[in-house]
C-alpha cells in the first residue's frame, strides 16, 4: 500500500593523485506520500562547531522580558489586544504577517538557549497558547489552514535569537501543506484508510523507527527534507490534543534537540502540521530538521539544488539518523 521506492545513480572519476576510479553512488528516494524526490549523499558537510554565543552582541530584543510588555504587538482580530500567556510563554501578533492570522510566541524568558537547554515546557505551554487561539479562531473562521512553524538562529531562517514559534493561519495552504493534503485525499480515496495510519503501522520498530509514546510514533521519513530529518506522527488532531499528548509532543521535540546538540547542531527548524480549521484529518505531524550551525562564516545547507531546483538533499541515511535518536528517546 505504501511503496518505498528509491534508485541508485553511480558516478565515477579517476583521482590522479591516488592512480585510481573511484565510484560514488546517490540514492534518489521518492517521497510515499507526495512522489518528491530526495536525494542522499553520505558525506562529510564543511560544519564549524559553532558560534560561541556568550560573545555575541546581544542588541534589542523585543522578546526579552523588559522589552515585551511595551513593544509586544497584540492580536486585534481574535483576541482584541489581549497577550495570552502561558507558563513564560507569551501569545503576540507577527509585525512580519505571511498570513491573515500570524503570531509569534517567545517560548522562553531567557534571550538564547542552547539545543541542550530546551524543556518539555517550553514547547508545552506555547503549543497550550495556540489551541486555545485556535478554539478561539474556530468561532469566527473556517475553510483556513493553520500551520506552526519554528526557525531558530539564523541559519534557519530567524531574525530574532529569542527561542520563538510561529503561527500561520491561511486561506491559502502553503505549497508543501497544500501537496500533502491534496495527496491524503489521494491515498484515502485509493486505499479507503489514512495514509498516516497505514505509516505509523507500517514503520513500527522497522530500521527507521525510533519510540512511541504519549500518542506520538518519532521515526525518520524515508525521503528526508534536509539534514537530520525526524518526524512525530500522531493519530489525533492538534486541535483535539490532550495535556498527556501535547505533553508527548513537546518531550518528543527536546529529545530531538538533545540529540541535535550532541551531533554539535546549534540550529534547526520545525514545521507542524495540522487540518484545515474545522476539519479533522485525524493526525498531526511534526518535522524537525538541523540546519547548518549558526557561527561566523557559516557554510548554508541550502544551495542551488533546493534553492532553485526544488531538490530536497540529506548526508546521512535516514536509517542511521534513526539509530542515533534511539538514545535520545
Ligand atoms: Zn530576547
Amino acid at each position: 500500500m505504501i511503496e518505498f521506492k528509491k534508485e541508485v545513480e553511480t558516478s565515477q572519476f579517476y583521482n590522479p593523485s591516488e592512480d585510481e576510479f573511484k565510484d560514488t553512488s546517490v540514492e534518489i528516494r521518492y517521497d510515499p506520500l507526495t512522489g518528491r524526490t530526495s536525494r542522499i549523499l553520505e558525506k562529510p558537510l564543511p560544519m564549524e562547531k559553532g558560534a560561541d554565543m556568550d560573545k555575541m552582541e546581544k542588541g534589542f530584543c523585543p522578546f526579552c522580558p523588559e522589552n515585551i510588555e511595551t513593544v509586544g504587538a497584540r492580536d486585534c482580530k481574535v483576541l482584541e489586544g489581549e497577550m495570552m500567556k502561558e507558563g513564560e510563554a507569551s501569545l503576540l501578533s507577527n509585525i512580519s504577517p505571511y498570513a491573515e492570522y500570524s503570531l509569534v510566541i517567545p517560548l522562553t524568558k531567557t534571550h538564547y538557549l542552547r539545543l541542550d537547554e530546551f524543556k518539555k515546557e517550553h514547547f508545552l505551554n506555547a503549543f497550550k497558547l495556540v489551541q486555545r487561539y485556535l478554539k478561539k479562531l474556530t468561532e469566527i473562521e473556517s475553510d483556513v489552514f493553520p500551520i506552526i512553524i519554528m526557525n531558530y538562529l539564523k541559519p534557519a531562517g530567524s531574525t530574532v535569537t529569542h527561542p520563538h514559534i510561529q503561527v500561520m493561519v491561511t486561506g491559502t495552504p502553503f505549497e508543501n501543506q497544500d501537496q500533502i493534503l491534496s495527496s491524503e485525499e489521494r491515498f484515502y480515496d485509493e486505499n479507503e484508510t489514512s495514509y498516516w495510519k497505514e505509516l505509523v503501522k507500517e514503520e513500527k520498530n522497522g530500521e527507521r523507527f525510533i519510540s512511541e509514546s504519549d500518542g506520538f510514533t518519532w521515526k525518520t521519513p524515508f525521503a528526508p527534507l534536509g539534514l537530520e530529518h525526524v518526524r512525530g506522527v500522531c493519530l489525533e488532531d492538534f486541535t483535539d490534543l490532550e495535556n498527556d499528548y501535547l505533553e508527548g509532543m513537546a518531550q518528543g521535540i527536546v529529545n530531538v534537540l538533545k540529540g541535535y546538540y550532541e551531533m554539535g547542531k546549534n540550529s534547526y527548524n520545525i514545521s507542524v502540521l495540522m487540518s484545515p480549521l474545522g476539519e479533522n484529518r485525524n493526525r498531526t505531524v511534526v518535522d524537525i530538521v538541523a540546519r547548518s550551525n549558526f557561527d561566523k562564516y557559516y557554510w548554508c545547507d541550502v544551495f542551488s539544488l533546493e534553492k532553485l531546483l526544488g531538490e530536497k538533499s540529506s548526508n546521512k541515511t535516514p536509517e542511521n539518523i534513526a539509530e542515533f535518536m534511539r538514545g535520545h528517546f
